[in-house]
């Protein structure tokens, strides 16, 4: 008795056939066989019951328990019907076909010989006294109704299955061209994105590689000294010249991207979420992932770009997905959970896909890196970077199984975090060491000569990691630092790292990025006192910037 359709019965059937015989009940009144009223009030208890239908039923009943259950009312509302009406002789036996049909189009074949049985048993109940007293015509009369019943299931069981049947293929059908679309979509995103992509990197392409040729061509004649000498500082003002013309491109495409950052709102957070979850529900049925939501009721609302936020989401959903799909995980899965962690809301998506292999974790979020043949390798990079310009951090946690991706906002995101108590003014005493983190080796190069002439030692990390394990073995009396260096941690992670351990003391910082800071970022370079240095960026810039904290 297990499967079921969906259009099962319903009150519809049950209340328009009981209209129908209140009706015949209110005319027959006149029959002397009829106990009137008493017929009246079965019909109207049917009525009422296949009206009210299953909400009159325990909700705790599964389905299949409830359609049981109506079925055994509506054959016992029939009995007293027949009983009213003048037992076995009168014609409203035929109204017992009704459960034997309804049982057709809700049941198997099992529950519906279970409900013909039901009924063949009600009506040779009524012939009982007949049949004991050997009446011949009773035993014909029951045998033809047991026919009649017992016909009607099969045939209408047969149309039925055969219904059943057709509905079942439509809906695989459905399915297929679902996924089908669902595929096409993403291929087509996917496409899109590349094409975007590769318009803007052709058009950048071809911007800069002007001036780099006009680098590399004077650099190579520079070094060359097989042919006549040339005029060094013409060569290097030539250089510098086009390297201003790259800066200057560069500027006007971080210029255009910005324009598309969203503004900060007070937001709630479990919505924001809920609404992903809505749109991706469609693909997920497709791809046969089940996605469960755990949201903790008492998320405070926090300051955000919720469009930006739930394209971060979206992100690491699609990621999700994708991994899934390639893993071709049969029962793939997806947790999205927010929760509150002291003065902190995180927000985790996690899959029970392949996960994300060790080696490779560290490098997830450079940009332009994938795994996948058709990635562009910028989704996880630009996920970092929105979420770090809300003031928060997104990680990648370990987790048993699958991919575990974590995004800590703080509650407070519009505000900026208190300064360290023990901050105080840079020295100016000429002792000391200067700390470069960078994650290329050529700019910890030139920041480290550009920083020669003042004598001290400098230190350099490759990422935000070295840095802090550099700042807490001696505090550096300056911090050169970038913005975004590969790794597992962000800049927001670098940060709450310094100010938990009070690591800067004395410590002065000049930030070196060549990408522009979220506006979170902007408030804790301003609140402390940092100074932003934009790269490329001009040797007199930098001298403006160091001179203050190392020529006391
Ligand atoms: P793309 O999706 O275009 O590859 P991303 O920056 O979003 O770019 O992801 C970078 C890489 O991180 C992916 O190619 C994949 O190897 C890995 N990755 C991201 N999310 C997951 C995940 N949920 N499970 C396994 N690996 C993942």
């Amino acid at each position: 008795m297990s499967e079921r359709h969906d259009w099962f019965s319903g009150p519809v059937d049950g209340v328009a056939f009981a209209l129908i015989m209140v009706v015949a009940a209110f005319l027959g009144r006149e029959n002397p066989n009829f106990i009137y009223p008493g017929i009246l009030y079965c019909f109207l208890g049917l009525l009422l019951f296949n009206f009210a239908d299953f909400s009159i039923l325990p909700r705790w009943l599964a389905e299949t328990r409830r359609a049981v259950l109506k079925l055994l009312v509506n054959i016992f509302l029939l009995t007293l019907v027949l009983r009213c009406s003048g037992g076995p002789g009168s014609y409203f036996w035929v109204l017992f076909l009704l459960p034997v049909f309804n049982a057709c189009l809700s049941f198997a074949a099992r529950g519906v010989l279970a409900a013909t049985a039901a009924v063949l048993a009600v009506l040779a109940a009524f012939h009982l006294e007949g049949l004991r007293n050997g009446s011949a015509a009773e035993a014909l009369q029951l045998l033809v109704k047991a026919a009649i019943v017992a016909a009607s299931a099969f045939v209408v069981m047969r149309v039925a299955a055969r219904e059943r049947e057709a509905r079942l293929r439509l809906e695989a059908e459905r399915r297929r061209m679902e996924l089908e679309r669902a595929r096409a979509r993403e291929q087509l995103q996917r496409m899109d994105r590349l094409a975007t992509l590769g318009t803007l990197t052709a058009g950048v392409a071809h911007e800069l590689n002007t001036p780099l040729t006009t680098i590399l061509g004077y650099a190579q004649l520079g070094l060359d000294d097989t042919g006549p000498a040339l005029d060094l500082p013409h060569i290097l003002g030539r250089i510098e010249d086009s390297v201003r013309r790259c800066r200057q491109i560069i500027q006007d495409m971080l210029a255009f991207s910005r324009q598309k950052t969203g503004t900060r709102a007070s937001c709630d957070v479990n919505q924001l979420v809920r609404e992903c979850v809505a749109l991706k529900q469609h693909d997920w049925l497709a791809d046969r992932i089940s996605v469960e939501s755990r949201l903790e009721a008492d998320i405070p609302p926090l300051l955000l770009s919720g469009s930006q936020f739930q394209q971060v989401i979206f992100n690491l959903l699609v990621n999700a997905q994708q991994a899934l799909r390639a893993a071709a995980v049969a029962q793939g899965r997806i947790v999205l959970a927010t929760r509150r962690d002291g003065g902190d809301v995180l927000v985790s998506v996690q899959d029970n896909g392949p996960g994300v292999p060790a080696p490779i974790a560290g490098r997830i979020w450079e940009p332009f890196f994938t795994t996948k043949p058709e990635g562009t390798g910028l989704g996880l990079a630009i996920c970092r970077q929105i979420v770090e310009s809300q003031g928060g951090t997104l990680t990648l946690e370990t987790s048993s199984r699958g991919a575990l991706f974590v995004i800590r906002l703080p509650v407070a995101s519009a505000e900026t975090p208190a300064k360290p108590a023990a901050s105080a003014a840079p020295r100016r005493d000429r002792s000391g060491h200067v700390l470069v983190a960078d994650d290329d080796s050529a700019t910890r190069e030139v920041l480290a000569r550009m920083l020669a002439p003042y004598g001290l030692p400098v230190v350099q990390a490759g990422d935000f990691d070295a840095a802090l394990a550099e700042l807490r073995r001696r505090p550096p009396r300056l911090l050169l630092c970038d913005l975004h260096m590969p790794g597992g941690r962000g800049a927001m992670d670098f940060f709450r790292g310094l100010r938990r351990d009070n690591l800067l003391g004395a410590t002065a910082v000049v930030i070196v990025s060549g990408f522009p800071p979220g506006s979170v970022v902007e408030d804790i370079i301003r609140e402390e006192g940092w100074v932003y240095l934009h790269k490329p960026f001009e040797i007199d810039s930098f001298r403006k910037a160091v001179d203050p904290v190392l020529s006391g």
